[in-house]
């Protein structure tokens, strides 16, 4: 059984990130999408709401399960056996990031690979941050996330 985690912030869950999470899924056996903490941001959404979210958003794909971390990602994928952390790449902007995050997690264990999937034609530009910006400025955001995550913003935006 090959296992992968797929962590990330989901601050929201984008049409990006479900890009990737299909065909990851695709590609190994049970893909854990783990919701974690990025200490170096505040989210918009608490850890519940990114939890509950991604778990409506992922409902119909059945080797996928959600999970939520606070520990560091590594320690999490040989909690749940998985050997491969997936990441995204949307353009050189993420390289360094992803590279120096790939190597600190290799640092850790060996034994867990890290494997790219560049972003899918048409979808590089999605980020939870541009949808966040969108959505506070009237952009209309419908074709670029999960149906579920307008009516967590309508929530949030009543409190
Ligand atoms: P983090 O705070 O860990 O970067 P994000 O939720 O922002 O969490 O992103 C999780 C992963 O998904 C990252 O590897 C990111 O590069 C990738 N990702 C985000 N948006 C896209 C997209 N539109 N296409 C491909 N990968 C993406």
């Amino acid at each position: 059984m090959r296992k992968a985690i797929y962590p990330g912030s989901f601050d929201p869950i984008t049409n990006g990130h479900m890009d990737i999470i299909g065909r990851a899924s695709r590609l190994f056996d049970t893909v854990y999408v783990c919701v974690a903490q990025n200490l170096n941001k505040v989210p918009y959404f608490t850890l519940e709401e990114r939890v509950a979210m991604v778990k409506e958003a992922c409902q119909e794909l059945p080797n996928v399960e959600v999970i939520a971390t606070e520990a560091l990602v590594v320690e999490t994928a040989r909690r749940v056996g998985a050997t491969a952390i997936v990441r995204g790449l949307r353009a050189v902007t993420d390289f360094e990031y992803e590279f120096q995050l790939a190597a600190a997690n290799e640092y850790m264990d060996k034994n867990i690979e890290t494997v790219f999937l560049t972003a899918s034609a048409g979808k590089g530009f999605i980020s939870s941050s541009t949808i966040k910006e969108f959505r506070r400025f009237g952009t209309e955001i419908r074709p670029l996330v999960p149906p579920c995550v307008i009516a967590y913003f309508e929530k949030k935006e009543r409190e």
